[in-house]
């Protein structure tokens, strides 16, 4: 589902946010990305959600070789087969939640109340069936970040990229996320989720190590790549 190879990312006056990163993550996984604030993590995720192009190496998203992609293939590319949610759930304000959802799907080509019906019934997998005409501010953080996973997940996409979901969240809720993440990755979906929550983290079934714009550790490597990615 996702390869990365060498990739480097470095912005203007010289930051170098990634060093050189290698990554694989197949199809169906769940994968946290875990290290200190400023490592790297959400412009891994910028670029493996094609929000962003590296500066260097290779990045392959579901058999397509990203850097070969013209913009608006990259745009198609990212509407039907990615989904995101963000700490700050994102929400358009003064918006239902329904019209939140049914707006994710806007370049579905699918007519307006074909895109009501699919977000209806993604509000509904994330137990919000009651709360299709709320809009954000009605809404408790838990229900906001839920009505984001519906909209993220409304057009069915093959991956998931969460950055750091439960962030803004008190534990009950966060917990109600993650139960809904878990649900998507054991119905087939691949997740990658950004945390600094330790035990989210040690519950997943693979974490990333990154420090410094490099991948220090990754739970799925055996011992011996372990240490040729650590050096
Ligand atoms: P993390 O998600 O682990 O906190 P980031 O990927 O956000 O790390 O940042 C990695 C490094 O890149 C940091 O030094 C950060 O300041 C820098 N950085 C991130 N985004 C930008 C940007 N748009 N312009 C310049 N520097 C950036």
């Amino acid at each position: 589902m996702i390869e990365l190879r060498g990739v480097t990312k470095e912005y203007a006056g010289g930051v170098r946010a990634l060093g050189g990163v290698s990554l694989h993550v197949g199809a169906g996984e769940l994968v946290a990305i875990v290290g200190p604030s400023g490592s790297g993590k959400s412009t891994m995720l910028n670029v493996l959600g094609t929000l962003d192009r590296p500066t260097a190496g290779t990045v392959r998203i579901d058999g397509h070789d990203v850097g070969r992609l013209s913009d608006s293939a990259l745009s198609a590319l990212r509407a039907s087969r990615i989904g995101f949610v963000f700490q700050q759930f994102h929400l358009a304000s003064g918006t239902r939640a329904l019209d939140n959802v049914a707006d994710g799907l806007l370049y579905s080509g699918l007519r307006p109340s074909v895109r009501r019906r699919r977000a209806a019934d993604a509000l509904e997998r994330v137990g919000l069936a009651h709360r299709l005409h709320h809009e954000p501010h009605e809404l408790s953080g838990g229900e906001r970040q839920r009505v984001a996973i519906a909209r993220a997940v409304a057009g069915e996409p093959a991956l998931l990229l969460a950055d750091e979901p439960t962030g803004a969240l008190d534990s009950a809720s966060g917990e109600g996320v993650m139960a809904l993440l878990r649900g998507l990755h054991a119905a087939g979906t691949t997740v990658v989720i950004i945390t600094h929550d330790r035990e989210i983290a040690d519950g997943l079934p693979r974490r990333v190590r990154m420090r410094d714009g490099l991948v220090v550790e990754d739970s799925a490597l055996p011992p011996l790549e372990k240490a040729e990615a650590a050096r």
